[in-house]
């Protein structure tokens, strides 16, 4: 399933690559009998529903990073790993942070970290450095070496797009770019999804993010994920110290 995927999406993966994925897969299987990471419970539907739906956004962010090999990545929320671990591998990037302020996924992303780069170190090509961060967005945005120092700062199910930019702006570098997955296979999802925009554009502005836009994914439909899209929020200018509010906060003034 995951093959015959990647070839629908274009993608090739190096043989280490391919395991590495496989590693992160086994392991959530294996640690979703226990806590739980995720809905999706065999292997196929996490091929689908997670792996796929992360790389069918590879070839839009390698558009993004301007060809650049040396992508950091770090990844809000990030639950299983997804969709953080799959593009760390695949991308690839040079660094990536997989955070979760939930203490048991996060130890779930150190270890799924452990076993995809030992995967990874077989192959002679430079190995990512993946770490999980057991730390709210809020508060890694405070520490002088997390703070807009991310070239793609990703989410998928963490947020609207207001809260994630508001995560995330603080965290991306100057010139890099927040980006939201989302899915709007209908004309009502995509009015829906419109109005998230719309209401996001202040706090965007605010915390130094220009240019909100959808980018379709063309690839997406043939592998079952019709309507998936990334919301993409460029980094313009610092981000003022008062970004991000403390959660409370965030939801008593949704506009700043
Ligand atoms: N991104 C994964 C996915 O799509 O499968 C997980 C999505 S899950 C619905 C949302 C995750 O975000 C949870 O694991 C939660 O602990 C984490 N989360 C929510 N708010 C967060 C914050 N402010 N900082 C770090 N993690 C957060």
């Amino acid at each position: 399933m995951l093959d015959a995927g990647l070839r629908e999406i274009g993608l090739e993966l190096s043989q280490a690559q391919r395991e590495a994925v496989d590693a992160h897969v086994r392991l959530l299987l294996a640690w979703n009998e226990h806590i739980n990471l995720s809905g999706l419970r065999t292997a196929t539907e996490i091929a689908r529903g997670h792996v796929l739906d992360a790389l069918v956004a590879v070839r839009a962010l390698r558009v993004l990073a301007g060809g650049r090999g040396e992508i950091t990545l770090l990844d809000i929320g990030s639950g299983g790993g997804f969709p953080g671990l799959p593009l760390a591998i695949v991308l690839p990037a040079r660094r990536a942070a997989l955070v979760d302020s939930i203490a048991k996924k996060a130890a779930f992303l150190d270890a799924a970290a452990a076993v995809v780069s030992d995967a990874l170190s077989a192959a002679p090509a430079p190995q990512p450095e993946i770490v999980a961060l057991a730390e709210r967005a809020e508060d890694l945005a405070d520490e002088p070496d997390q703070r807009e120092s991310w070239d793609l700062v990703v989410a998928r199910a963490v947020g609207t797009v207001a809260e994630v930019a508001e995560l995330g702006l603080p965290l991306a570098r100057r010139g890099g770019y927040v980006v939201s997955w989302k899915r709007a296979s209908d004309a009502a999802a995509r009015a829906a999804l419109n109005t998230e925009i719309a209401d996001a554009r202040r706090i965007v502005q605010a915390a130094g993010g220009a240019g909100v836009r959808i980018v379709n994914l063309a690839a997406a439909p043939k592998v079952g994920l019709e309507g998936n899209c990334l919301v993409v929020i460029r980094k313009v200018r610092p981000t003022p110290d008062r970004y991000p509010r403390a959660a409370g906060e965030r939801r008593r003034r949704t506009v700043p």
